[in-house]
């Protein structure tokens, strides 16, 4: 059979598809004054797991949704103030409100994130992320702070500003979506917009300054279970090959009003398997022992990745409240379920068209009127 689509074809419909998701997304009117969310996860320094506390600000919203729709499984969207700033001090007021319901003393990191990139001025002004800073060098104990942003953003000088506010008793660490090694599934399977050499640029520019983490994807739209998985081994071994002091695999989720959800709902994407996700992670510790992310971040998602009814909450346990903790082999163990069968024969399914041509199909399937788009 004969493929007639290109790169830029397949692109140029995602992205009309992404803007339109975008624009029939509801509209939400926030405080200024409230963070989004805030909880606790497992952190690491040092290798050692520690308390984490993690607050979400409510803020403008990611600048990559403008500029191209966004990608097409994040749902921060929905949450945002679309393109209005609260004022630094509504920002730090976000930041000291969420801070005050927990008892800090024993939190070790606070990873504080925004819907999108803490280091774009235009989403956060660098006067309220120097307050925010400020707060934390006077009021917490605090040993290490986490900045998620796109590699674009990134600038040693800023980050210099920043570790002179924190000194030298605190380390910063800056989170990065690395996604996939692949540039090109990057940009048709994400619509995220940036390549591994941006990333490499952006890790080399403040490598010694700060750690730095890495997230990687598991699964994707237009993706088949074995890809996905041969995607995120090659992808940890990339977030390795970059100088990542730490890796975060994300399993892919289903929030709200995303692509990847009306995918889902008309039956064109299947999430990963939790045994796709373990076989990545045995494949890989103990030489990189990625964090598993929790798969209740924020937005919550309304599906996550599973196994079977019996065996689901086992194999969620084992990996965030067993692995987690000491990322290695034995805790990747786990007793065969009658489903295990199921998911071997998922693996074998292929698919033979290019990703431009998958995509111009999956989108012409879709009849996005019933979801009001
Ligand atoms: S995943 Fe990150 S870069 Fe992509 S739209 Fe969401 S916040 Fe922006
Ligand atoms: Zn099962």
């Amino acid at each position: 059979m004969k493929y007639n689509y290109t790169i830029e074809d397949a692109l140029a419909a995602l992205r009309r598809t992404m803007h339109l998701i975008r624009s029939s997304t509801p509209i939400t009117a926030f405080p200024f004054d409230c963070a989004a969310s805030s909880d606790i996860r497992t952190g690491y320094i040092d290798g050692r797991s520690v308390r984490r506390l993690v607050i979400t600000l409510r803020a403008p919203g990611c600048a990559w949704v403008a500029r191209s729709g966004g990608c097409t499984m994040c749902g921060h969207y929905a949450g945002t103030t679309r393109g209005v700033m609260p004022s630094s001090d509504e920002y730090v007021r976000q930041f000291q409100r969420e801070l005050a319901l927990y008892d800090h003393h024993d939190i070790d990191v606070i990873s504080i994130y925004n819907s999108g990139s803490m280091l774009n001025q235009d989403e956060v002004g660098y006067s309220a992320l120097h307050k925010i800073f400020e707060y934390i060098h006077n009021h917490t104990s605090a040993k290490k702070i986490v900045l998620e942003s796109r590699a674009e953003y990134i600038d040693s000088t800023v980050i210099e500003s920043l570790l002179d506010i924190l000194g030298p008793k605190r380390r910063l660490s800056i989170a990065i979506g690395l996604e996939t090694f692949d540039d090109t599934i990057r940009l048709l399977c994400i619509n995220k917009g940036c390549t591994t050499a941006q990333i490499e640029r952006a890790v080399g520019s403040v490598k010694g300054l700060v750690d730095i983490q890495l997230y990687v994807l598991l699964g994707m739209p237009f993706l088949a279970e074995r890809e996905a998985l041969e995607n995120t081994v090659k992808s940890l071994q990339c977030a390795r090959k970059l100088g990542a002091d730490e890796i975060h695999i994300e399993p892919l989720t289903l929030q709200r009003f995303t692509l990847a959800e009306i995918l889902y709902h008309e039956g064109l994407l299947q999430l990963p398997s939790l045994y796709t996700l373990y076989e990545a992670l045995r494949t890989v510790v103990p030489v990189i022992q990625p964090y598993v992310s929790p798969f209740h971040h924020m937005p919550r998602p309304d599906i996550i990745p599973q196994g079977c009814p019996r065996c689901t909450e086992r194999l969620i346990d084992g990996l965030l409240n067993r692995y987690n903790i000491n990322r290695n082999r034995e805790n990747l163990e786990y007793e065969p379920c009658v489903c295990l069968g199921n998911w071997k024969k998922r693996l074998e399914k292929t698919d033979d068209r290019p990703l431009p041509q998958r995509i111009i199909d999956v989108l012409e399937k879709v009849n996005f009127g019933n979801y009001g788009i």
